[in-house]
């Protein structure tokens, strides 16, 4: 089992099988990514990803997300699926989702029933503002596609003050007919994305637009879970928000990263990595690696909540963007 020393079990891992995307979303891959320092760097093969993974649960991960970059632009996506559904894990996957018709199936046969989209407008020049991509109609038909073959389906919406604040209740009335699980993220700094504390719309912010039209009610949070949930009575889908900003959920975090180049990260926000596919390569045993790993796990936000630049309008110290991390 996982602990670290605050006593909490690390029993989920998700994945980072590419750092590259099809899209070019302004606070998640900017134009001016550092990506000379992970450009050239290996990326672990499917048979890699499924050695490594297996002693992830070997040592107890039960869930397994596969994200990138996007998961779905790697060519041999469909085999790492394969092998990883091999595993007594729930397996999960994040996209854009704009090549889930090509994969409907392999998720099926692969037990893979719960798939996160992120899709931060439902109007489709915004879309392209967000995204600097025409793909708004083909992810559309793509989430419909998902529903009609009865996945669970979760739509992440990164809230941006004056970006997409004004579309908030827009994503509530979708869940009214269709069973869409909202989740509204919190805007996070990350190397080079231009974020500001001016642009963070909070859990408290989305709660009172919504509560100005809608009654909601609070569903009952599991352990773990980051993001605090609700549904809107009648309503078929539920909604949700990720607050790592305003209030940051680690005292219930059992998540563990793998970036496609091999690397741990104990944190979303940790500095330090540990190199799991150089010892994998190397033949050495790299179980006391994710013990040690995960035993140096600060309590909160990767020890930055003490650190002088969280929060401030300056990240260049983060190395690694949210598309090398897999969000
Ligand atoms: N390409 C896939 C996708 O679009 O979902 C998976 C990778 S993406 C990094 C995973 C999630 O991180 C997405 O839902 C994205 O919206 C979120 N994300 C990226 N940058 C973010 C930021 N700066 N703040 C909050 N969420 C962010």
């Amino acid at each position: 089992m996982l602990k670290d020393k605050f006593n909490r079990v690390h029993d989920y891992l998700r994945i980072s099988v590419t750092d590259k995307c099809n899209l070019r979303c302004t606070y998640c891959s900017p134009d001016d990514l550092p990506k000379g320092a992970f450009a050239n760097a290996p990326r672990m093969t499917a048979d890699e990803i499924e050695r490594i993974a297996s002693v992830f649960v070997k040592s107890g991960v039960k869930k397994i997300r596969i994200t990138g970059g996007e998961p779905l632009v790697r060519r041999d996506l469909k085999e790492i699926i394969q092998r990883l559904s091999k595993f007594p894990v729930e397996l999960a996957i994040t996209t854009n989702g704009v090549f889930v018709n090509e994969f409907v199936e392999t998720f099926k046969e692969a037990g893979l029933r719960s798939v996160n989209v992120s899709l931060d407008s439902l109007q489709k020049e915004k879309y392209f503002s967000i995204t600097k991509r025409d793909q708004f109609n083909r992810v559309m038909e793509n989430i419909n596609l998902l529903l009609t073959n009865n996945f669970h389906v979760k739509v992440n919406v990164v809230v941006m003050k004056d970006v997409n604040d004004n579309e908030i209740l827009n994503f509530i009335e979708w869940t009214k007919d269709f069973p869409i699980h909202v989740r509204f993220i919190e805007y996070m700094p990350f190397s080079g994305n231009e974020w500001s504390s001016e642009k963070v719309f909070s859990h408290e912010e989305i709660l009172n637009v919504i509560a100005a039209k809608y009654e909601f009610v609070k569903l009952q949070n599991e352990t773990n879970d980051t993001a605090k949930k609700f549904f809107v009575p009648q309503h078929q889908g539920t909604f949700a928000i990720i607050s790592t900003m305003s209030e940051p959920f680690c005292s219930g975090c059992n998540r563990m990263r793998l970036t496609s180049d091999g690397k741990m990260y104990n944190c979303l926000f940790a500095e330090k990595e540990t190199d799991l596919l150089s010892n994998l390569r190397l033949g050495n045993d790299i179980e006391p690696l994710i013990q040690k790993c995960v035993l140096e796990k600060s309590e909160m936000l990767g020890g930055n909540n003490e650190n002088k630049n969280w929060g401030k309008e300056n990240t260049e110290t983060r190395e690694r963007s949210m598309i090398n991390l897999g969000g």
